[in-house]
């Protein structure tokens, strides 16, 4: 533990948060936020047993870590190369916030982390289609996104191609506000979800009050069960085709919603943009998503068809 003694009641500490952003970026984070664990009880908006508070009373503070799921390979999904991307995402995060919470321990300030996904297996979120902890409150409430019509937290610099984990912290460190909704209410998440798990309608598209599409968590997780059984979890369509993120830029991959439609259609053996051919020679390797011998009409959407019927006559 070092040779400082456990720290439970530090006052707020500028060169520690200077100190822990150096840390993180060292270490790969791309995006970093402080909430205050006030913050939950101020809005109270997630019920008490999800607040840190309650999970962890030492906790002070809330640090919330972000790594970025670079959007050439979330356009592949569902694929092995995506979830690949994911796995690996997750592990470094979870390590990252393990090893954070040893070195503030080593300083004194006592600290734990809470695992990136915090479920078992996929059969688990069917049955119990929540987490103990949700890592996107946190980074809302430390300002580094506003949670968007897709249910996700859409941050300027990649949109909703970002995960999060947390570390609470018994430090008081400056925290972060809530910031401006980015979210440009241009309906994709709902129109390309292909199990209809998000719901709003062109009327309520229209009204800014509803901030969150209602969110089907038991279809969500039934597609996702669907999936992992072809070796390509998560979906993540919802995230693939948001227009939001400066990482659109970068990939020079703006204005891309009528390719993402035409995608749908096109044959999944030799479509005929170069794109699309490349994405399924993708799916079609390491995953069962695409079967090696699809008739030739066969599109992703025919294929998704089958597999919602799948779903349907199983449950
Ligand atoms: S992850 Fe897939 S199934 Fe779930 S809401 Fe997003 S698009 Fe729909
Ligand atoms: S796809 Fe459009 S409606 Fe959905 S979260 Fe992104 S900006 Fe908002």
């Amino acid at each position: 533990m070092g040779n400082k003694p456990i720290s439970l009641n530090a006052p707020m500490n500028q060169q520690l948060n200077d100190d822990i952003h150096i840390f993180l970026r060292e270490r790969g984070a791309d995006l970093i936020g402080i909430a205050s664990v006030n913050a939950w009880n101020h809005d109270g908006r997630v019920s008490e047993a999800y607040r840190p508070a309650f999970l962890w009373p030492l906790t002070r503070s809330v640090i919330v870590i972000g790594m970025q799921m670079p959007l050439p390979v979330v356009e592949t999904t569902p694929s092995v190369q995506h979830r690949d991307l994911y796995n690996t995402c997750n592990r470094n995060l979870d390590g990252l916030a393990f090893d954070l919470s040893r070195w503030l321990n080593r300083r004194g300030q006592a600290s734990i982390p809470l695992s990136r996904d915090g479920y078992a297996a996929i059969n688990v979120l069917i049955d119990y289609p929540r987490v103990a902890f949700a890592h996107n409150d946190a980074a809302y409430y430390a300002g580094l996104g506003h949670i968007g019509i897709n249910n996700t937290i859409l941050t300027r610099e990649f949109g909703p191609r970002v995960r999060f984990v947390s570390v609470f912290t018994a430090a008081d460190l400056p925290a972060g506000r809530p910031t401006e909704n980015l979210c440009i209410r241009c309906g994709a998440c709902v129109e390309f979800c292909p199990v209809n798990a998000l719901k709003l309608s062109k009327r309520e598209l229209r009204d800014r009050n509803a901030v969150v599409a209602d969110y089907d968590r038991h279809a969500c997780a039934l597609w996702a069960r669907a999936m992992t059984q072809r070796g390509c979890y998560p979906c993540g369509i919802c995230t693939k085709v948001c227009p939001v993120g400066e990482d659109r830029t970068l990939y020079g991959r703006e204005k891309t919603l009528g390719h993402y439609r035409k995608e749908l259609s096109s044959p999944v053996r030799d479509a005929p943009d170069p794109l699309h051919r490349s994405w399924n020679h993708i799916r079609r390797r390491g995953s069962r998503l695409i079967g090696d011998n699809v008739p030739s009409d066969t599109t992703i959407n025919t294929i998704f068809q089958a597999i919602r019927q799948e779903i349907l006559g199983r449950e």
